[in-house]
C-alpha cells in the first residue's frame, strides 16, 4: 500500500520482464545482457538483476567495481551470473575483481598490462575489451586493439572473452555515424575470431540484425525508457512515481505561484498542491512543461520546488489524499525528461533519494 502521506516510487517487476521479453524479441540469437548501473537505473539492481536472472538472463553489466561487488551480493551463490564491470580494472583492484568473481572490461593499454600482472599470477584471467569507435569516451583506439591483436603474446595468459563498443547516436537511426561505428567495430572484432562481440545498448538492438552480434547490453529500455527518447507502446513503465495532495488552492490571475515572479498565473487557476518534490526526484527544469496525471488526464505541473509540486487540475473535482501520478503509464517518462531537457536515464537515477519504494511482482 501506498504510504498516505508521502511520494512512493512503484517498481513493477512484471513490467520489467515484460520489455525484457520485447528486447529479446528484437535480440534474435544475440545473448541479453542487462546493464544494471547505477543501482539498476536507480530502481534496485539486486530485485531488478533477481527478476531478470528469472526471465533467463545470465550475464549483467555495471560500471563501477562497486556495484559489481554489490551484485555479487544479491544475486547470491545460487546465480552465478556473469558480471562485467565497464571500467575495467582500476589500478590496484585485482583482489577485489577476483573475490567478487567481476569480469573486467579492459578500456585502456595500462589497464591490459595491469590484467597481464594478474594473470600471470592466477594463471589466467576471464577479461572483455572496450575498443572505441568513435565515441571517444571510453576504451583502447582501433590501432591499440589491431596491435595486440597482432602480438598474442602481449595478451597471454588473459581470455579475451568478449570484444565491445558502444554506439554514440543509436538513438537516431538515420545518423551515418552508426553505420561508421558499425563498419570500424565489425574490422576489430575480426581480429579477435575467438571473443564474443557486443555492440548495441538499449537503441542499438533497433538499428537491425547487423547490431546485434552475440550479445547486447539493453539498460533504458527494459526499464520503459523508449529506444528513440520518446514513448515505445511496446515497452511498459516499470517505475510509478506518485503523491498525494496536500491542498486545493485557487490563485488569482496576477498571483504567484512559489517562488518568484517567474511563475505568475495569468489566468486564475485551480492547483493542488502535491507532496512531493525534486527531493524525490522529479527534476526541477521540468516545471512548466511537464504534464501529471490526475482525474483522467494529463495536467500542466506548475512549479517543482524542494517538497512541493503544483498541478493545475482545472476544474476537475479533487481531494486532499488523493494521488496524483508524476512519473509512470500516463506520465511516460521520455515525456518527463524531454520537459526537463534530459533523458530517461537522468529521470530514473535521479528517483532516488526520498520516495518511499514498493516492489510489485515476484522477485
Ligand atoms: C549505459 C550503457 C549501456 C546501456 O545503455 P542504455 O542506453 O541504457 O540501453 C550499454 N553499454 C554501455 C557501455 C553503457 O555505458
Amino acid at each position: 500500500m501506498p504510504s498516505p502521506s508521502s511520494a512512493t516510487l512503484t517498481i513493477d517487476l512484471d513490467a520489467l520482464a515484460h520489455n525484457f521479453g520485447v528486447l529479446r524479441g528484437h535480440a534474435g540469437a544475440a545473448e541479453m545482457a542487462p546493464v544494471v548501473k547505477s543501482d539498476g537505473y536507480g530502481l534496485g539492481a539486486g530485485p531488478v538483476a533477481c527478476r531478470l536472472w528469472a526471465e533467463g538472463a545470465r550475464s549483467f553489466f555495471v560500471a563501477r567495481l562497486s556495484e559489481g561487488e554489490a551484485l555479487r551480493q544479491s544475486l547470491g551463490p545460487g546465480r552465478a551470473a556473469t558480471i562485467y564491470v565497464l571500467d575495467g580494472l582500476p589500478t590496484g583492484a585485482g583482489a577485489r575483481l577476483a573475490t567478487a568473481k567481476l569480469t573486467p572490461i579492459l578500456t585502456s593499454l595500462p589497464q591490459v598490462a595491469e590484467a597481464q600482472a594478474l594473470a600471470a599470477q592466477a594463471g589466467g584471467l576471464h577479461v572483455g575489451l572496450h575498443v572505441d569507435t568513435g565515441m571517444n569516451r571510453q576504451g583502447i583506439t582501433p590501432d591499440e586493439a589491431r596491435a595486440l591483436a597482432q602480438a598474442p603474446d602481449r595478451l597471454a595468459p588473459l581470455d579475451v572473452g568478449l570484444v565491445m563498443s558502444h554506439l554514440g547516436s543509436a538513438t537516431d537511426p538515420e545518423d551515418p555515424r552508426n553505420a561508421a561505428q558499425l563498419a570500424k567495430f565489425e574490422t576489430i572484432r575480426a581480429l579477435f575470431p575467438v571473443a564474443r562481440a557486443s555492440l548495441a545498448a538499449s537503441a542499438g538492438i533497433f538499428l537491425g540484425a547487423d547490431y546485434r552480434f552475440d550479445m547486447v547490453r539493453p539498460g533504458v529500455s527494459l526499464y520503459g525508457g523508449g529506444p528513440e527518447e520518446r514513448p515505445d507502446p511496446r515497452l511498459k513503465a516499470v517505475a510509478t512515481l506518485d503523491a498525494p495532495i496536500l491542498d486545493i488552492r485557487n490563485i488569482a490571475a496576477g498571483e504567484m505561484i512559489g517562488y518568484g515572479s517567474k511563475t505568475v498565473v495569468e489566468i486564475p487557476t485551480r492547483a493542488a498542491i502535491v507532496a512531493a518534490g525534486y527531493t524525490d526526484g522529479v527534476i526541477r527544469m521540468a516545471k512548466g512543461r511537464a504534464a501529471a496525471w490526475f482525474a483522467g488526464a494529463l495536467r500542466p505541473v506548475l512549479i517543482v520546488n524542494m517538497d512541493l509540486i503544483a498541478v493545475d487540475i482545472g476544474n476537475a473535482p479533487a481531494r486532499p489524499g488523493e494521488r496524483v501520478e508524476l512519473m509512470g503509464p500516463h506520465a511516460q517518462i521520455d515525456e518527463l525528461a524531454a520537459a526537463a531537457g534530459t533523458v530517461a536515464h537522468e529521470c530514473l537515477v535521479r528517483m532516488s533519494a526520498r520516495a518511499e519504494r514498493v516492489y510489485l511482482g515476484a522477485i
